[in-house]
């Protein structure tokens, strides 16, 4: 596990060290106040992968969905679902954050945030996303080759050396390993 992040903090390390699935999920919550069932998961166990521990998870959920519902509901509805991911709850199973094949294979519908945005956003919004992550247009379109041919994990690795400025040799293959090698280069 890497060394915890803490909530007053997460949006600059979510703006520096995330992969594009979790930057989109983060900024979704931000914006809508609300992330259906499968972005609750697919974030949810990222950032405890990152370190977030469930005080500061249970405080960081809150603080957006009671900007809609009222605390009650949060109480009820959600808060229950982020301490079983924390093994707190039910069978106490320690859940693990999902790996880049689990998301990329995973069906977002409509109204859904997770997923790969390599794979499941269309072209627009993807060379939108990357430019916001400041690739030149010549790294865009090495990386949507990458994912002409289906290459997500390829496409995502390249997206992290262009950001980076430097080689990832073991390539993305999960996204708490995106956002830890990205921290090594950071530190
Ligand atoms: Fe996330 Fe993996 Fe897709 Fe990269 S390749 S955006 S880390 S799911």
């Amino acid at each position: 596990e890497y060394a915890d992040i803490s909530l007053k903090d997460i949006d600059q390390v979510a703006k520096s060290s995330f992969p594009l699935c979790m930057r989109h999920l983060f900024e979704k919550l931000r914006e809508d106040h609300h992330l259906k069932h499968g972005g609750r998961m697919q974030l949810g166990l990222f950032l405890k992968g990152v370190g977030l521990k469930l005080e500061d998870a249970l405080a960081f959920w809150r603080a957006e969905f009671t900007k809609k519902v009222g605390s009650e509901k949060f109480d009820k509805e959600y808060a229950y679902s982020i301490r079983h991911n924390y093994g707190k709850e039910g069978k106490r199973t320690d859940y693990t954050p999902y790996a880049c094949q689990k998301i990329i294979s995973s069906a977002p519908g409509v109204g859904d945030h997770h997923g790969c945005p390599y794979r499941h956003f269309s072209d627009d919004n993807l060379r939108a996303a990357l430019g916001r992550m400041g690739l030149s247009s010549r790294g865009m379109e090495d990386v949507m080759d990458k994912v002409r041919n289906k290459h997500y994990q390829l496409a995502c690795t390249m997206t992290f050396e262009a950001v980076y400025g430097t080689t990832c040799d073991a390539g993305i293959n999960h996204p708490n390993q995106y956002f830890e090698e990205s921290q090594k280069i950071l530190k």
